[in-house]
């Protein structure tokens, strides 16, 4: 039989719509228990999102891309001295406020993927119904809280390339333990080593290493 004798045969869409029912139909119903019994959420589920304050250096990439402009950051500029003498002042932004309204945000990603520090995430936590809608705008306190929530990236193929980050962070990590460790060698050397043995001095007579009592010209 050809392809196209096939596709002629009359009657063979309904029988076929009537099998998927018939399946359908036998097959066992299952309900999600929610709330009673929580969801299997995926780990990278888009529920909200999560501010890691520290990276953030208010360059306000995200706040410009995000297409609902639901983002709101406000700072100021602070001068910091300069660390050697001689050197420059710096100028630093610091981060006033940062905000995310939940009420118009529409889960793109785009101000995740955008941040060039890393200072946003995805939690997969969903449960922040509110009765007010004012009440979904979300302060920097609140997207602070969400972090905790943020589950631990997937583990590297094996093989990959270690993120520079961890080479970096492993790399001062193993400078300050050398450092550490030949502080410590040094302090063991001096407490190892005997006292050298000093002229006894008598009581009444002055210290012969004492040279404040010398006037200039005594021999
Ligand atoms: S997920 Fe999209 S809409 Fe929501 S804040 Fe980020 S950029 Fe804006
Ligand atoms: S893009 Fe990242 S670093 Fe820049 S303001 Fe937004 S959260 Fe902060």
């Amino acid at each position: 039989m050809t392809a196209a004798s096939k596709k002629a045969l009359p009657g063979r869409g309904l029988a076929k719509g009537l099998a998927v029912t018939l399946r359908t139909m036998t097959r066992r119903s299952v309900t999600a228990q929610y709330p009673d019994a929580p969801p299997d959420l995926p780990p990278r589920t888009r529920g909200v999102i999560a501010l890691l304050e520290e990276n953030c250096t208010v360059c306000m990439l995200c706040a410009r891309e995000c297409p609902d402009w639901c983002i709101y950051i406000d700072s100021h500029k602070e001068t910091v001295p300069a660390a050697t003498p001689g050197g420059r002042d710096r100028s630093r932004n610091v981060l006033d406020r940062f905000a995310i309204d939940f009420a118009l945000c529409m889960y793109c990603g785009i101000c995740i993927e955008v941040c060039p520090f890393d200072a946003l995430f995805w939690s997969p936590v969903f449960e922040y119904a509110e009765e007010n809608i004012l009440d979904l705008t979300h302060e920097r306190d609140r997207l602070r809280q969400w972090m905790w929530t943020v589950p631990a990236p997937p583990a590297l193929d094996p093989g990959a390339e270690e993120p520079k980050e961890i080479g970096a962070a492993r790399k001062a990590a193993e400078k300050l333990a050398a450092a550490q460790a030949a502080e410590a060698a040094q302090a063991a050397e001096a407490a190892a080593q005997p006292d050298e043995p000093g002229q006894p001095t008598q009581p009444g007579q002055p210290d012969p290493s004492d040279q404040s009592g010398r006037r200039e010209g005594d021999a």
